[in-house]
């Protein structure tokens, strides 16, 4: 073959705070689209600022009865497209410059509480979410084709017109 096909997938960048990882499974998730339903008529956190968050706190609506987006900035880095639609959504509420330092859970290990930081006054303070859903980027897998194939600086094939020679160099290898 003179081509190769990576679907290899791509691991979520996890946050690293206590608790993310005690309760992936119980409240934390990286996946709307698997998990959301699980949550109807709940209160979900979602973190990031990007164009998954954006995109994921609003379809988290069909499932939520709010939706949190919190994120450590006073504005998103997502497309305009995707925040006119989410600022629209009368379920969606923005907690601006903030970030999740520790997820709690109740006495049956279920997420019931994010505890946060502002991160201009350093104040703390409580959101009462059952459920915290991560997208802060993701990380492709393609650890398996390292050294043959061009990567950029975030894991990604690079898909300029070089990458036909590239990948040739795959069965040169
Ligand atoms: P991203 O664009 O890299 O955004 C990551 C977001 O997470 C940023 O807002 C960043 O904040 C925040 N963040 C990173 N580390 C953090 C931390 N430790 N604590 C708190 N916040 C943190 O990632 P993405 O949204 O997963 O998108 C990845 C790529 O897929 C992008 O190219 C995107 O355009 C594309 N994508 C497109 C669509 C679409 O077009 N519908 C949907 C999903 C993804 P800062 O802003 O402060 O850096």
């Amino acid at each position: 073959s003179k081509t190769v096909i990576v679907t290899a997938g791509g691991t979520p960048i996890k946050l690293g705070v206590p608790g993310e990882i005690e309760y992936a499974g119980k409240g934390v998730s990286y996946c709307a689209i698997c998990d959301g339903h699980f949550f109807r008529g709940h209160t979900i956190a979602v973190v990031g600022g990007g164009d998954a968050a954006t995109e994921e706190a609003d379809f988290l609506t069909r499932y939520a009865e709010k939706v949190y987006l919190v994120h450590r900035r006073d504005e998103l880095r997502s497309s305009k497209i995707l925040q006119q639609r989410l600022f629209a959504n009368p379920k969606v509420e923005m907690v601006w410059n903030k970030v999740v330092e520790r997820v709690e859970a109740d006495d049956q290990g279920l997420v019931n509480n994010l505890k946060l930081r502002d991160i201009n006054t350093g104040e703390a303070s409580d959101l009462a979410a059952t459920a915290m859903f991560v997208f802060i980027g993701f990380r492709p897998n393609t650890g398996i084709i390292d050294g043959h194939v061009d990567h950029d600086e975030m894991g990604y094939v690079r898909t300029d017109a070089n990458m036909q020679t590239s990948i040739r160099g795959l069965f040169a290898a």
